[in-house]
């Protein structure tokens, strides 16, 4: 293995200089969590592209793994990273993030910010820009009692919780043992998954309830498992609005194992309904980019003046039909809400009435992308009494539970 050697500054507390190290090394802690009896630890991106990073509490253990000191700091104690130093230094140096330090407090709790973890924070330094990411490094099992009262709504009964709860434990999981996003990256980027809607919405020490716990703790270690007995990542939404999706009509991405289920649970909801309105031109704009995106399945030729038409529509149909001419197209659904954002197609449930000139009324059905479960459903499911057992088997026809740990 080739090694570079470097020099690193870190600003922290005062400047102090570290000397080469391989930026291909990795830490030890990834052990196959599988074979494990007990929990593993997830790499949650909580802060992105800091300029600098502070961390502070009690009896503070740090160690630089660039140079691979520790130290301890006594008492209460706040430190700061200069992440633009790092990046100013090493600048076209780096091949991929740079795992610079991790703290940890011997007593208790720290602070990133006004939030509190527990476990540990590794600060990052981006290889491409003078910043650094932030890591909370956590047992998976206090990542996902703080997840439930981001993700679903810590008041809600027990069985719904503990449905989401197995949800997004297989969600995190999946992506940890499949290294999905350094793989993405083409690097290892020190992170399982980020904190945000693109992946799942974790909380910080204080969003953790009596409840939310209970609900991790009642499911420890349970995830859904697809018909090849394997990992698959498991999806959720706010409420799909009478049916559920499979991931391949809403994203391209096939997943095996998934049915499209009928859910009239979601149906109570006051904010199920929604009804919009895209100007002729819009649809024009549209109908364009997915021709140049090539998300039809025909070849578009449009030249100017050429007439629209929309099929008649019903909400079950994945597919629109349209004519532009006399030439039909299909275009997915989900398309629509790729390219109009989440605001005007809140759901992927919905269908469309043609105006002609006046462009297209759209009404629709629940909110999110509608894959996998509806948390909505989840909700009125355990309300009347269901199991989160069942609710799950409802939404996942074809997944089986398993314990991992
Ligand atoms: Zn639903």
């Amino acid at each position: 293995m080739m090694k570079k050697s470097f020099l690193i500054s870190l600003f922290i507390c005062s400047f102090i200089s570290f000397e080469a190290w391989s930026a291909k090394s990795r830490p030890v802690y990834r052990k196959s969590f599988l074979s494990q009896r007990k929990q593993p630890l997830i790499r949650v991106r909580v802060r992105k592209r800091l300029k600098n990073v502070f961390v502070s509490g009690m009896d503070l253990k740090r160690k630089i793994h660039v140079n691979k000191s520790s130290k301890l700091f006594k008492g209460k104690k706040a430190i700061r990273f200069n992440c633009r130093g790092f990046g100013k230094k090493n600048r076209g140096k780096l091949k991929s993030p740079v795992l610079l330090a991790s703290l940890k407090s011997q007593t208790g709790l720290l602070s990133l910010g006004k939030e509190k973890y527990q476990g540990e924070i590794l600060v990052v330094a981006n290889h491409s820009k003078p910043a650094c990411d932030v890591i909370n490094q956590i047992p998976i099992e206090s990542y996902i009692s703080s997840l439930l009262s981001k993700e679903m709504n810590s008041k809600w009964s027990l069985e719904a919780l503990k449905a989401q709860a197995v949800a997004a434990r297989t969600y995190a999981l999946h992506k940890m043992k499949s290294n999905q996003v350094s793989r993405g990256e083409g690097h290892e980027v020190h992170y399982d998954l980020e904190s945000s809607e693109k992946h799942q919405v974790g909380g910080s020490f204080f969003d953790a309830t009596r409840k939310t716990e209970l609900a991790s703790r009642s499911t420890q270690g349970e995830v859904l498992l697809g018909p090849d007995k394997h990992l698959k990542p498991i999806f959720f939404h706010a409420s799909c609005g009478g049916k559920t999706l499979k991931p391949d009509q809403v994203w391209e991405n096939h997943v095996d194992g998934y049915e499209s289920v009928d859910c009239r649970y979601c149906l109570t909801s006051p904010k199920r309904k929604w009804d919009k309105k895209i100007v002729y031109r819009r649809l024009v704009s549209f109908i364009k980019w997915a021709g140049r995106k090539g998300l039809l399945r025909k070849q578009l030729v449009f030249t100017a003046g050429e007439k629209i038409r929309i099929a008649p529509d019903r909400p079950d149909n994945n597919v629109l039909r349209f004519y532009v001419g006399e030439e039909l197209h299909l275009i997915e659904k989900s398309d629509f809400r790729r390219y109009f954002g989440r605001v005007l197609f809140p759901s992927n449930y919905f269908y469309v009435k043609f105006n002609g000139r006046k462009g297209l009324r759209v009404r629709g059905n629940g909110n999110g992308h509608g894959v996998g479960l509806c948390q909505v459903g989840a909700y009125d499911l355990a309300r009347k009494g269901k199991t989160y057992k069942e609710i799950l088997s409802h939404y996942f026809p074809n997944h089986k539970i398993k314990k991992m740990y």
